[in-house]
């Protein structure tokens, strides 16, 4: 297998790799802060044509992507195992599948969920007033996304700013920035206007060059210590920014589960895309009358996995994406073995590949079940009863995603209620990001603000007010100048007309005519 490599940046440029051979696979332009902040500008130019479009006219060129990528699909799949390490089946299976459903269902409904709002306003209503909201975009949405999904999470981002009005300047991670030009590549192709979605290549300094260059809206998905930068940078010109971080996922089984099951997709919530998905499950708490069978169960699951090359269709494990990130899984598998827990299966690296390793005796007091692994590791720990359970997954700074998995579907949505976790699936683990109508986005460390669903593409607007008196012929009651008739009424608005009562307001008629003739006298 492969040697560990290295990524030099070059002031001008920057090497793409494939982790899983170390061989390049190209090199792209390490864009200058100058040159972001031209794409910034070109994109808010772009954005006042792009806005006056109809959905209808968004609809067509998204589609026409999807044809695209449909068309390139194997293509565009081995790119991406061979940039990210990925095996070509999840790149099939947890990349383009779910963004090509993500793109139909925005394509289809972002008319439909962004259609305007009437607002009931109560008693103003009686006076002659409407209000309703409409969703305006925001102008340029800059799009700052982790190498882990590459295609999926910039490009349904993407898509959803589009379908919103917005143009977007996506940033790639410098190890996958040929995945990141492919965007470019089939949204120009789709026919999507010059400057409409324009991708800027480089390493984290380009990163928050294009913060610095004060896009209208952030999408960052990383580490929380970069989300921290970035929120603080953000701050200093107020952008608002959505941040998708980090996760340390609980996965809580209970005796009375499909024991079978609940191991299978143990294997796949932890190893899958080699353990580097924000929703992984980091750390599995079984009712101990359970836990035998079920470790027994899921080390046999783990033996079955083929390591290697993300080509070789029977690999489920494919290279780790970078040597920063193995190290870190090599300190926690030492750190779990120096705190007393025991390693089952698993545990060698070879280049930057990394065996699926299954841990057992493991609990919360170790350093290893609190940081982010982001790799191919399942520690597994045992708890005596339900709040127990509760408590230890909620033990934790991070809060994206949790499963519990039970047969009692009553106690399933019990604990699923109590756990600290933007998502939270019984009998089901990690998949959600892959269903588009969902929203996405966590708890505590794990982020602030939503992509996927209406609360996502709510994320990529602003809500407007359009306020409407149909009976502007009278001054209200309310308007200068004041005198002792206004503030008699006042106090009327306040003890009538602000209980939200017909009834009550109608007292306040007689005083409400005469400062209205006050009014109209003074004119
Ligand atoms: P990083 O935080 O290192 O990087 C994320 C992105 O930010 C990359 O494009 C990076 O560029 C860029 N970047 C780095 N420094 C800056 C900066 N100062 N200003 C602006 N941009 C910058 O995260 P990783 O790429 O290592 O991703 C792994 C993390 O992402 C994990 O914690 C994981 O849990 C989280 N994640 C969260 C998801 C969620 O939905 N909640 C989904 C997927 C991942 P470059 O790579 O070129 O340095």
């Amino acid at each position: 297998m492969s040697a560990v490599i290295q990524i030099p940046i070059d002031e001008n440029e920057i090497i793409s790799y494939n982790p899983a051979t170390g061989k390049e696979l190209g090199r792209v332009e390490n864009t200058s802060a100058e040159e972001v902040k031209v794409a910034v500008e070109n994109g808010r130019n772009a954005f006042q044509t792009w806005r006056k479009t109809s959905f209808s006219e968004r609809r067509k060129l998204i589609m026409k992507a999807r044809e695209i990528i449909l068309a390139e699909l194997d293509e565009i799949a081995l790119l991406i195992s061979h940039e990210s390490g990925k095996p070509v089946a999840e790149a099939l299976s947890m990349e383009i599948a779910p963004v090509l459903d993500l793109m139909q269902y925005f394509a289809r409904n972002s008319e439909k969920l962004l259609k305007p709002r009437k607002i009931g306003i109560g008693l103003y209503g009686l006076l002659g007033r409407s209000s309703k909201i409409i969703y305006q975009p925001l102008g340029v949405v800059g799009i700052i996304p982790a190498w882990n999904y590459p295609f999926s999470i910039p490009l349904g981002e993407t898509v959803m700013a589009l379908m919103a009005g917005n143009t977007v300047v996506l940033k790639p991670s410098e190890l996958t920035p040929l995945i990141g030009l492919k965007i470019g590549e089939i949204c120009k192709k789709a026919g999507i206007p010059e400057n409409i979605v324009q991708v800027v290549t480089g390493a984290g300094a380009t990163g928050a060059a294009l913060v610095e260059a004060v896009p209208d809206k952030i999408m960052f998905t990383g580490s929380v210590a970069t989300g921290k930068k970035i929120a603080e940078a953000a701050a200093k010109n107020l952008t608002s920014a959505v941040l998708e971080l980090g996760g340390k996922d609980p996965m809580i089984v209970f005796a009375d589960a499909n024991l079978e099951l609940a191991a299978q997709g143990a294997v796949w919530g932890a190893f899958c895309n080699a353990g580097q998905s924000c929703s992984s499950v980091e750390r599995l708490y079984v009712e101990e009358s359970a836990a035998e069978k079920l470790t027994e169960l899921i080390v046999t699951e783990t033996k079955k996995l083929k390591v290697g090359i993300g080509t070789d269709e029977n690999v489920s494990v494919g290279a780790m994406s970078s040597e920063r990130q193995l190290n870190i899984v090599k300190d926690h598998v030492e750190s779990f073995e120096k705190d007393g827990a025991k390693l089952l299966t698993g545990g060698k690296s070879d280049g930057l590949f990394f065996e699926p390793t299954v841990v057992v005796n493991a609990n919360n007091s170790m350093r290893a079940m609190q940081e982010e692994t982001f790799g191919p590791t399942l520690p597994i720990a045992t708890f005596k009863t339900e709040e127990e359970a509760i408590k230890l997954a909620n033990d934790s700074e991070f809060g994206l995603t949790a499963s519990v998995w039970t047969k009692d579907s009553a106690k399933g949505k019990r604990v699923a209620e109590r756990i600290e976790a933007g998502t939270v699936c019984v009998n089901e683990v990690l998949y959600t990001h892959g269903i588009g109508q969902t929203p996405w986005g966590g708890f505590k460390n794990s982020g602030r603000g939503r992509t996927h669903g209406i609360e996502g593409l709510m994320e990529l607007v602003q809500p407007q007010h359009i306020h409407v008196n149909k009976l502007a012929i009278l001054p209200n009651a309310w308007w200068m100048p004041y005198s002792k008739t206004a503030v008699e009424t006042f106090r009327g608005f306040a003890r009538y007309f602000a209980s939200g009562s017909l009834f009550q307001t109608s007292k306040l008629s007689p005083q409400l005519t005469k400062r209205i003739k006050e009014l109209l006298k003074k004119k």
